[in-house]
């Protein structure tokens, strides 16, 4: 079985502004290590864009309508301090959540043994009715209920391993207790969010970790608490929201991960997901700020799917 890389150029074009974090450099420094003789066999595909209604599994009304309405003709429009539209950033939007969608569809379909989503805008902030913090629209929560919705998974898990707390994952699924989202994050830090005791309708685990902590934090948090409990919960399909700017080198966070720790991370998630969800995996880069550190991070965690 084969590991999916799914990418648009689109997601390279969106350009949130000069001096932004979240830069096309980003996608670019991840392709390019994808693109190593290592990974030459994955199997590249193309996103294809998300539909209105796809959108809608998560983020109601119209708002996908009044967002893509936003989008400017020429230079910038901002929906707040972080969060910057540019002419390309609909088309990117679209593909971001269309290659998750995409890569559940191959997964479940037995295509590929898991995927991974090489994307930006990044979605994990993305409340339904709130786009903040870089992202747009909520790529994998979309995924998570299209997977459900379309192909009848009953259960489904996101894992987000970014050192910021996915309050918009959160926020979509804390009403459902067939939706599982569990996530390791810094706090204090943005968005605030993330608290032990926000624990949904028992589908939530938070472990927040504090500034400095490194491997055996992060290590500990996984082994003890949220590798238990998705065991638990027992997903037919785990989604990953991989940020990898609890790396060490990140200028936007203070844990000290390295480059083994997310492959370590994957592996574990590997091991749950052939147990209990016929290996099913797919993968969406979030953060990661740091150029040299995001490519080597994702290549340690792509690299892993594909042992899978
Ligand atoms: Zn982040």
């Amino acid at each position: 079985m084969t590991t999916l890389l799914y990418t648009h150029e689109a997601c390279l074009a969106h350009d949130p502004g000069p001096h932004h974090p979240e830069s096309p450099a980003r996608l670019k420094s991840v392709l390019d290590a994808l693109a190593q003789p290592a990974f030459a066999k994955l199997t590249r595909r193309e996103a294809p864009p998300a539909t209105l209604e796809q959108i809608a599994l998560i983020h109601p009304g119209d708002f996908a309508q009044r967002l893509l309405a936003a989008v400017p003709q020429q230079g910038y429009a901002a929906i707040d301090a972080d969060t910057v539209l540019s002419p390309r950033s609909g088309d990117a939007a679209l593909r971001a959540v269309g290659a998750c969608i995409a890569a559940v569809d191959a997964v479940v379909a037995g295509a590929a043994q898991n995927a991974f989503c090489a994307v930006r805008p990044p979605g994990h902030h993305a409340e339904p009715r709130h786009a903040m913090g870089f992202c747009l629209f909520n790529n994998v929560a979309i995924a998570a209920v299209h997977a459900r919705r379309v192909h009848g998974i009953a259960r489904v898990a996101v894992i987000d391993f970014d050192v910021h707390h996915g309050n918009g994952t959160q926020a979509a699924f804390e009403r459902d207790a067939d939706l599982f989202y569990a996530s390791t994050h810094q706090m204090p830090l943005y968005p605030g969010t993330g608290a032990p005791t926000e624990r949904g309708v028992g589908n939530i685990v938070n472990v927040p970790l504090r500034p400095m902590s490194g491997s055996e934090e992060f290590r500990k948090a996984f082994a003890n608490i949220i590798l238990p409990a998705l065991a638990g919960f027992r997903p037919e399909l785990v989604i990953i929201s991989a940020g990898f700017d609890a790396h060490r080198d990140d200028p936007l966070a203070q844990l000290m991960l390295v480059e083994a720790d997310y492959a370590w991370c994957t592996e574990r998630l590997v091991e749950i997901a052939g147990k209990h969800a016929s290996g099913r995996i797919v993968s969406s880069l979030e953060g990661g700020y740091d150029l040299d550190a995001l490519a080597a991070s994702a290549a340690a965690h792509v690299a892993a799917l594909m042992a899978a």
